[in-house]
């Protein structure tokens, strides 16, 4: 056999590497991208830059500092191993708000791992959400249960800035005039520490005080926060304090611990107006400090005061049950400059996680879970008593609270030494708090470590009273609705679980072109790393030395985010993309107040801005004046040189998107950044478009001094169906001291990296990509709106473009003129995509009557021709109405989406046949049909807004 000549193969090095990841993650082939150039009349994706790209904008060369060059999936596996095998996971006793939690192996495979799950959006669009709206439901419902208040949400993003959710709440909710908060000093300090970044640019007076006397500080205040228990493990009675606050025309908030209240009293049966804490110990694991679902609940008469997100009970259009967000058009969620909260992602998947937690144990599952971790918790503390150890409270759920004078550091010590975490109080006292993974050979290495011998566990437990006061013994019940007893066995779960992600389109189906939101893939190697246990079961609080490999990662990550956005630091800590503006905000107002401006407290921002923009700003005590956009959508140069002029001295911040919200990339935005740093003002460029920018721009270097990033849009975190999301903060080099937590400012999130959970998603991503895969990646994106935007712009009208003809990442259809003319709105081809089996692109933003398509770079182009075979049909569809072949009110795009129910009725007395309602482009069916069966008919948000329902309605509802 004669050698093959090294010039026609591959060298030994390439065969080594094997295909780059960077070609898993982009969806067009060679072939296929081809064809989309030529379409756009470019030869390849740098002619297309030189196109698309403004000059002012573009680095020269690419720029990416630290990141290093790319490796395949192993490689990078084994480097994540590396780092992970440098934490040691000991057992988490530390309590404050964390604990040790058994995430059943149904629950981590069929949601936490299952792409059905974690490659949703928010049910923003509810007919192909009925699943997740199912699951989130069953959350609100088991929340209202165990805090016996009516009224949950769908989560919020942790259980200290539930708190500061909570505390502005009572604030708008309650009829006091003082601006005063009073705060139970038995607090978990993390939130304590929230509560005050979040109370002072509000001009709220936080008092953290004293209560374990029974009695409320003298003087007015709007509101109270009580802990139950408290972080000291103590248990006491609030309703007297609550009876008190009332008296004084204060509010109250009560925070909680869900899995307590399975054996005490619920807040909402003492008086308390709302409940706040988190659902991390319903399985969900503690990933370093997060992500986890928080919770916030109230009694009906705040229900439309509740920030965030609820889900409610509606009916389609057949006059069936079907779910949907509540109260979305009161407040389009986010209400601008009259915003009281600026929550937009959440933490769904988390929610979900916690929801089937208590599905699979049921309530009798929870209160044996409960009643374990209590009774460890009084086994522990008699056998530290019985050693001569002294135990600062009688009442007490899992947290036993040990005086040891001047000994804590050396009983922590040994306790680490054999492999369990403690928290220490102070030099004197030390924290054990108990949990579902608590065992009695736990109890003696506890013991040990306090030098209180070897006392015999079942001999304690035997003569050992519980310690939770009998007066506080929860007498309700709860739930008791079918869904937390219908799913016990596995095979019952799973089968649940299956059919309720059936009811939803995720990415796994369907592309989903949400503009601004970016759905683009979340590999599968990406996500390997988030339940390794080195990673997932670690505490916030743990020592350093048991953490240095999480902490390596999150240096890496945040210098490799640096350098890509051309910023001194990046900060991961805020849980969303809307924290790290908060976050960026507050670092903007503190840098003027050190320099002696602290009248600077305008924030400029163009009305296109997503409403997290103004309700930041709000939030971080700005006041908001709107700056107009030109006939293009771009930041009108006059308008901003106008208000500049009228503000002058008191101008703090101007805050865009780029590219814009409009999908173009600004020429000008040296200009729009160069008129503010003149007038002394900060420019702040929201970094939820960055897919349109990495490894070709970076704001850092084109005028911006701070941005946020949302990781769960540009950097792979999935989306969860709603959360969770990190949102870092990045700022330029005089801003740096004022990143959250850094001193000058306090965090912006109770765990100190915020959620590091998911970080090895985006880790994963950088380390296989490299600057160049990244900057191939943003091109594709760009091509890909650009191929879109010229398929369709005959069909429909693009709304903006750049000066050269192309947008950015995403494009605006124009429907405005085409609802005129035919009243066809933008939901009825939202709904009639539902029958083609495509989700929906973004609806009415930035723009009222458009459509928003962000295809990104991971689609292909067969997929990619899909949504434009779709789009083109409905337009013809359109066409149909337009001519009078079918009534305005009764044509495949009003009757949208059509369910199997509704086409199988014997009665069909609709114009349209019901093939085509079925079929719209014919359709082979076949062992190649991808018809998608939505489960319910276009659903009645107003219906449900004025029946408010948001628990799950007992099956009596459904006779
Ligand atoms: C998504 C988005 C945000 C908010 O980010 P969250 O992570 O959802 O809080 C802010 N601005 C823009 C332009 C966005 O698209």
């Amino acid at each position: 056999m004669s050698p093959t000549p090294q010039q026609d193969r591959p060298t030994l090095a390439e065969l080594e590497r094997g295909l780059p990841f960077a070609d898993r993650h982009v969806g067009p082939r060679p072939g296929e991208l081809a064809r989309m150039l030529d379409a756009l009349g470019v030869d390849s994706l740098d002619a297309l830059a030189d196109r698309a790209l403004p000059g002012a904008i573009r680095d020269r060369e690419p720029v990416g500092g630290s990141l290093p060059a790319p490796v395949g999936e192993a490689e990078m596996l084994a480097e994540l191993q590396g780092l992970a095998d440098r934490n040691t996971v000991n057992v988490p006793m530390i309590g404050l708000g964390y604990h040790g939690t058994r995430t059943p192996s149904a629950i981590r495979r069929n949601v936490l791992e299952n792409p059905a799950w974690y490659t949703a959006y928010t049910p923003y669009q509810p007919e192909i959400s009925q699943g997740r709206l199912e699951a989130l439901l069953a959350f609100q419902t088991m929340v209202s249960d165990l805090t016996g208040l009516p009224v949950a949400g769908a989560s919020l993003l942790d259980e200290a800035t539930a708190a500061a959710e909570a505390m502005t709440l009572l604030r708008r909710a309650g009829r006091a005039t003082s601006a005063r908060f009073v705060v139970d000093a038995d607090t978990l300090p993390q939130t304590v520490e929230v509560l005050r970044t979040r109370a002072a640019p509000l001009g709220i007076e936080l008092e953290i005080a004293d209560l374990s006397g029974g009695s409320l500080p003298d003087g007015e205040m709007f509101g109270v926060l009580l802990s139950y228990p408290g972080a000291s493990g103590r248990v006491a009675d609030p309703s007297e304090l609550i009876a008190q606050a009332h008296e004084r025309g204060a509010l109250v908030a009560v925070a909680a611990d869900l899995l307590a209240l399975t054996l005490l009293t619920p807040p909402g049966e003492l008086g308390a107006d709302a409940a706040i804490g988190c659902t991390q110990r319903f399985g969900v694991p503690l990933g370093f400090g997060g992500p986890h679902a928080a919770y916030l609940s109230v009694g009906q008469r705040h229900a439309r005061q509740l920030p965030g997100r609820l889900v409610g009970v509606s009916r389609d259009a057949d006059g069936h049950y079907a779910l949907r967000l509540a109260l979305q058009t009161r407040e389009q969620h986010i209400r601008r400059e009259k915003a009281t909260s600026n929550i937009c992602t959440a933490q769904v998947l988390l929610a979900v996680m916690a929801a089937c937690y208590a599905v699979y144990h049921g309530p009798d599952g929870l209160r044996s879970i409960a009643q374990r971790t209590h009774r460890m918790a009084a086994v522990l503390a008699a056998g530290l008593r019985a050693g001569g150890v002294e135990i600062t409270h009688d009442a007490f759920f899992d947290t036993v609270l040990a005086r040891v004078p001047g000994r804590a550091d050396a009983v922590v010590a040994a306790a680490h030494a054999a492999g369990i975490a403690l928290r220490r109080v102070s030099g004197d006292e030390v924290g054990v708090s108990t949990s579902e993974i608590t065992t009695v050979a736990h109890l003696r290495t506890v013991w040990e470590a306090f030098g209180a011998g070897a006392p015999d566990a079942a001999a304690l437990d035997s003569g050992t009273a519980d310690a939770l006061p009998a007066e506080l013994a929860r007498t309700s019940e709860y739930l008791t609705h079918p869904t937390f007893h219908e799913h016990r066995s596995e095979t019952a779960l799973m089968r649940w679980l299956r059919r309720l992600s059936d009811a939803d389109l995720a990415l796994d189906r369907t592309m989903i072109p949400l503009g601004s939101c970016t759905m683009k893939l979340n590999a599968a190697a990406e996500m390997e790393a988030v339940t390794w246990p080195q990673f997932s079961d670690l505490h916030p609080f743990a020592p350093e030395s048991d953490t240095a490999g999480s902490r390596e990662l999150i240096g890496q990550l945040e210098s490799w985010l640096a350098d890509l956005t051309g910023y001194a630091a990046v900060s991961l800590q805020p849980n969303a993309g809307s924290q790290g503006e908060f976050a960026g905000l507050l670092a903007i107002a503190a840098y003027h107040r050190s320099r002696g401006e602290s009248e600077r407290n305008v924030c400029l921002i163009p009305a296109s801005a997503h409403g997290t923009n103004a309700a930041s700003a709000i939030m971080a005590g700005m006041r908001v004046v709107v700056v107009g956009t030109d006939a293009r959508g771009n930041v009108d140069l006059d308008d901003l040189r106008a208000k500049i002029d009228e503000h002058g001295p008191r101008l703090s911040a101007l805050m865009i998107t780029y590219p814009s919200t409009h999908g173009v990339y600004e020429a000008q935005v040296r200009d729009v950044c160069g008129a503010v740093h003149d007038a002394g003002g900060q420019v702040y460029v929201d970094g939820a478009n960055l897919n349109a920018l990495v490894g070709v721009a970076r704001p850092g270097a084109f005028g911006g001094d701070v941005s946020h990033l949302n990781l769960h849009k540009t950097f792979c975190i999935p989306h969860g169906g709603g959360g969770p999301g990190v949102g870092p903060v990045a700022v330029a080099e005089h801003l740096v001291p004022f990143l959250p937590g850094r001193g000058e400012v306090g965090p912006v999130s109770a765990a100190p990296y915020g959620s590091p959970g998911v970080l090895p998603i985006s880790w994963a991503y950088l380390r296989m990509m490299g600057l160049d895969g990244l900057r191939r990646a943003t091109l594709t994106a760009v091509a890909a709106a650009n191929y879109v935007a010229t398929r369709l712009q005959e069909h429909y009208p693009v709304l903006y473009s750049g000066i050269d003809g192309s947008v950015a990442h995403e494009c605006i259809l124009d429907l405005r003129a085409i609802t005129k003319e035919t009243g066809v709105t933008v939901d009825d081809v939202a709904k009639r995509l539902i029958d083609h089996g495509i989700h929906a692109p973004t609806m009415s933003f930035p723009v009222a009557g458009t459509l928003m398509v962000e295809p990104t770079e991971s689609e292909d182009l067969p997929e990619i021709e899909r949504f434009v075979a779709a789009m083109i049909s409905i337009r013809g569809e359109i066409d149909r109405v337009a001519a009078g072949e079918w009534p305005a009110d009764d044509n495949p795009l009003r009757g949208a989406p059509h369910t199997a129910a509704c086409l199988a009725d014997d009665k069909w007395d609709h114009p349209y046949p019901r093939e085509l309602a079925a079929y719209p482009t014919g359709g082979t069916p076949g062992v190649h049909d991808r018809k998608v069966w939505p489960p319910v008919r276009r659903i009645d948000g107003a219906h449900g807004d004025r029946n408010l329902v948001c628990s799950c309605p007992p099956p009596e509802a459904f006779a």
